[in-house]
C-alpha cells in the first residue's frame, strides 16, 4: 500500500529515518553550465573507478589525440581511460589523487599541445537492434562508469545475464546532498541526452520500463525532462517527482520510495529485478553510443562560500581542482576547508593539486564550520536519536560501542556493511560523536583482516603444497635408494640359480677327476 503519492498520482513509499536538510544549491545554479578551459597539464589516475586500476597502453613521449584509449580495463571489473585532449604523454608516475588518504597513486600525465585534435568518433549505429552484449562492449570501450560518485563500471552493472528478468530501470536524479547541483543542471540543459541514454540502457537490460526519479524541488529540471519525454514519445519511460528527503538519492532508499520493496540485506537491486543508474551516467551512455565519445569530461559543481563565483563547470578529467576554483573566480578570504563531494558524504582534502576524476561531482570550499564543523565529543547518552534517523534501520549507537571496543565481529552482526555513510546519525548526535568516522574505521579494519586472512590462507595452501611435494620427493628417493641397495646385494651375492649350476658343475668336475 502506498504511503503517499507524487504530484502525478504515482504511488510512493517512505524509507525509514532521513532528514530534511537546507539545500544550499542556489549559489551554483544561477547560471548555465560553464565550459572550463583545457589545462596545460592533465593528470589521469589509473584508478578512478571501483575495481582494478587500468593498464596503461601508452609510453612517455608518445603523442595522443583526444578520445584515444590510453589505458585498458585490467580485469572484469575495471575501466578504460581516454586522453581528455591531444598532447604528449609526459610521464606515468605517482601523483596526488583525490582520496581521503591524501596519498599518491599511479597517473598518466599529459602535456596538452593546445590543438585539442580528436580521433574519429566511434558511435554504435543501429543500437536499437544491437544485442545487449554489443552495447555493453561499446560502453566498456568508452570507459563509462557511474557518475553519481561510486564510479562502478556501467557495462558490468548492465550485465544481467543469468539473472531473473529485469522488471525496471531506475534513473536516479534525486540529488539530495546539500550544495551539489551538477545533476540538476545536467537535467535542465541536457534532458534529451538523459532520455536517450535511458532508452539505450533499456535495450542493454532487455527491460520494459524505466522510471526517472527527480526530487520535487527541481522544477526546471522536471520541466525539461517532461519536454524531452514528450519528444521521445516512448511509453516505457516515466518521470516520477519524489519528495525531497536526505538521503533519498541512496540507491536502496530510492528503490524503496518507488517500489515499497527493500533490497535484501547483503543483496543487490538486481535481486529484486531492478537496476539503478545515475542520470549523468545515462547522458554519458548517450554520448558514447550516439555521438561516439568516450568519457573524458563531466559536470562538476564548484561551490561553497569559499569560492568567489560558484558554478557548475564541464571539466576535462585530469584538470586540477585548483584550476577549476581559479576558473570560478578563485578562493574568497573565508575559505579554509576543501571537500570532494558534499558536506554529508564527501571527504576533506589537504591540497587542491588533485585532478578531477570521473567520480568528481562536487568541489566544496568553505569555512570549517560550514563544511565540517569542529566538535567537542562527549560520551554517548543513549538517547537513540541516531537510530531514529538511520535510513538503513541500523543501531548506530550499538555499532559505535562495538567499534570502540574493537569488537568488529559484533559490528558485522549489527549489519555494519548496510551503513551507507550518509552522516544522518552524525548530524543529530547531541554528544557530537563522529559516528561515520568510526564506522569507516571499522569497515577498513574488517577489510584489512579479511585481506590478511586471505593472504594467510594462500600462504598456508602454498606451504601445504610444498610439504606434500617434499614428502613425495623424499618417498621417491627412498624407493630409488631401496631398489639400488637390493640390486647391489644381488650383485654381491650373485644369482642363486647360477650358483646352483656352478656348484653342480664343480661337483661333476670333482667326480670325473676321481
Ligand atoms: S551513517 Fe550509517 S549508521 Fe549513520 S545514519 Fe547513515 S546509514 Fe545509519
Ligand atoms: S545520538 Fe549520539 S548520544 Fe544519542 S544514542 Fe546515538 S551515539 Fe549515543
Amino acid at each position: 500500500m502506498a504511503d503517499m503519492r507524487s504530484r502525478d498520482g504515482t504511488e510512493l513509499h517512505r524509507f525509514p529515518g532521513g532528514l530534511e536538510l537546507p539545500g544550499n544549491k542556489a549559489m551554483s545554479t544561477g547560471r548555465p553550465v560553464r565550459i572550463a578551459p583545457v589545462p596545460r597539464e592533465l593528470i589521469i589516475p589509473l584508478s578512478q573507478h571501483i575495481g582494478e586500476p587500468s593498464t596503461p597502453l601508452v609510453e612517455a613521449g608518445q603523442h595522443v589525440r583526444r578520445g584515444e584509449a590510453i589505458a585498458e580495463p585490467a580485469s572484469a571489473i575495471s575501466a578504460a581511460l581516454h586522453a581528455p585532449t591531444s598532447g604528449t604523454i609526459a610521464a606515468i608516475e605517482d601523483r596526488l589523487i583525490p582520496h581521503p588518504s591524501g596519498l599518491t597513486a599511479r597517473c598518466i600525465v599529459i602535456h596538452a599541445d593546445g590543438n585539442d585534435a580528436a580521433v574519429p568518433a566511434m558511435p554504435l549505429p543501429k543500437w536499437e537492434h544491437a544485442p545487449p552484449d554489443e552495447i555493453r562492449g561499446h560502453l566498456r570501450s568508452a570507459g563509462i562508469v557511474g557518475l553519481g560518485g561510486a564510479a562502478f563500471p556501467t557495462w558490468v552493472k548492465l550485465d544481467t545475464e543469468g539473472r531473473p528478468a529485469i522488471e525496471r530501470l531506475v534513473l536516479n536524479g534525486a540529488e539530495c546532498e546539500p550544495y551539489i547541483s551538477c545533476d540538476d543542471m545536467l537535467m535542465r540543459e541536457r534532458a534529451a541526452d538523459v532520455v536517450s541514454g535511458a532508452r539505450i540502457m533499456l535495450r542493454a537490460l532487455q527491460a520494459a520500463r524505466c522510471q526517472i526519479a527527480i526530487e520535487d524541488n527541481k522544477p526546471e529540471a522536471e520541466n525539461a525532462l517532461r519536454t524531452a519525454l514528450r519528444e521521445a514519445n516512448d511509453e516505457r519511460l516515466e518521470l516520477v517527482a519524489v519528495p525531497s528527503v536526505y538521503p533519498e538519492g541512496g540507491e536502496k532508499q530510492l528503490i524503496q520510495v518507488l517500489t515499497g520493496r527493500e533490497v535484501p540485506h547483503d543483496g543487490l537491486p538486481l535481486d529484486i529485478g531492478i537496476v539503478c543508474h545515475n542520470v549523468a551516467t545515462a547522458a554519458a551512455v548517450h554520448r558514447a553510443v550516439i555521438q561516439g565519445e568516450p568519457l573524458i569530461s563531466r559536470i562538476v559543481t564548484v561551490t561553497g562560500q569559499g569560492v568567489a563565483e560558484p558554478a557548475n563547470v564541464e571539466a576535462r578529467v585530469g584538470t586540477l581542482f585548483g584550476e577549476l576554483i581559479e576558473f570560478c573566480g578563485g578562493y574568497t578570504q573565508i575559505s579554509s576547508r576543501l571537500i570532494m563531494g558534499g558536506p554529508m558524504m564527501g571527504f576533506a582534502l589537504k591540497s587542491d593539486e588533485v585532478p578531477v576524476i570521473k567520480g568528481t561531482n562536487c568541489i566544496l570550499a568553505g569555512r570549517e564550520e560550514e563544511v565540517a564543523p569542529a566538535r567537542a565529543t562527549m560520551p554517548c547518552i543513549r538517547c537513540g536519536e541516531c537510530a531514529q534517523v538511520c535510513p538503513a534501520s541500523l543501531l548506530p549507537q550499538v555499532l559505535y560501542w562495538h567499534t570502540r571496543a574493537r569488537d568488529f565481529e559484533k559490528t558485522r552482526e549489527y549489519d555494519l556493511f548496510d551503513c551507507i555513510e550518509c552522516g544522518c546519525c552524525d548530524l543529530v548526535c547531541p554528544s557530537q560523536i563522529p559516528l561515520v568516522s568510526h564506522f569507516r574505521f571499522a569497515k577498513t579494519e574488517i577489510w584489512g583482516k579479511e585481506l590478511e586472512r586471505a593472504k594467510a590462507d594462500i600462504a598456508r595452501q602454498r606451504h601445504e603444497a610444498r610439504q606434500a611435494r617434499l614428502e613425495h620427493e623424499a618417498r621417491e628417493q627412498e624407493e630409488k635408494r631401496r631398489r639400488k641397495q637390493e640390486a647391489l646385494e644381488k650383485m654381491k651375492s650373485g644369482d642363486p640359480k647360477k650358483n646352483e649350476i656352478k656348484a653342480a658343475l664343480e661337483r661333476a668336475r670333482k667326480k670325473s677327476e676321481q
